[in-house]
């Protein structure tokens, strides 16, 4: 079952005919089955960002589609796609976004919360994800007393507890320390390989990247080259 698919997509930040914009996506096509696990690489400023951004519907493409579970999101409305976002999307980005007035868990829940889940599931959900990643036991501490690695782990959780169609992270160790890193990276790939998530992330780091089961590399603004894993995650990360 393919869970996203792009084609043709076109990003040109200022318009078309000034002078001064910036080709930052150049047609770019791409498919991404259910379970995958799919890592997207290249130098600054190739255009990474903006692809996540556009699958994300946070920003739009100046032409092409992107389809996520045979919805072609540029044909949502605002209001359509603020609710498509919340329930099929999980997020994860370099900055955890944690709010620093909520508990870790009362983050968790925030986006059942949007969707007015009842106050148990809400309970039961952000208990079971939490504990899968080894952080409930810290679930009534606010963000600032807890590490990098376990802000990330919330975030994750976060982005998972609605239990989304793709996770779409953007360097999500890029402020990480090498120990948590692995630790999260370690996550990801539980996610991944236990609940059989689709996960999408961004990255530069070459350790995060060898989590992965395929990558896709880019450069101006184009798929440049794409290499699968076939071995353990040395050897892939040797090839990286
Ligand atoms: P990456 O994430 O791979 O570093 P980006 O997607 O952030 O790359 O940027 C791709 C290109 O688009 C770069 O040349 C960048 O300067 C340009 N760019 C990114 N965002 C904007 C914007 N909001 N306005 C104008 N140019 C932008
Ligand atoms: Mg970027």
């Amino acid at each position: 079952m393919i869970v996203l698919q792009t084609k043709q997509l076109i990003k040109i930040y200022g318009g078309k005919k000034d002078v001064n914009s910036t080709r930052a996506l150049n047609g770019v096509d791409m498919r991404i089955e259910n379970g995958e696990f799919v890592g997207v690489m290249g130098p600054s400023g190739s255009g990474k960002t903006t692809l996540l951004n556009i699958l994300g519907g946070i920003d739009k493409p100046t032409s092409g589609f992107v389809k996520i579970m045979d919805k072609n999101i540029e044909a949502l409305s605002k209001d359509e796609l603020a609710i498509f976002r919340r329930k099929k999307l999980g997020f994860v980005f370099q900055e955890f976004n944690l709010m620093d007035s909520l508990t870790l868990k009362e983050n968790v829940m925030l986006p059942m919360i949007l969707n007015k889940n009842k106050p148990d599931i809400m309970e039961a959900k952000a208990k079971e994800i939490m504990e899968f990643f080894e952080i409930y036991d810290i679930c009534d501490k606010y963000p600032y007393n807890v590490s990098g690695g376990q802000q990330q782990r919330v975030a994750a959780s976060r982005a998972l507890v609605n239990d989304p169609d793709i996770i779409l992270a953007d360097e999500p160790t890029g402020n990480l320390d090498s120990k948590s890193s692995n630790n999260v990276m370690k996550c990801l790939e539980k996610m991944n390989e236990e609940r059989n998530s689709t996960i999408l992330m961004v990255t530069h780091d070459p350790f995060a990247a060898s989590f992965c089961k395929r990558i896709i590399f880019i450069k101006d603004g184009n798929i440049n080259m794409e290499i699968a894993r076939k071995g353990d995650r040395k050897e892939f990360f040797d090839r990286i």
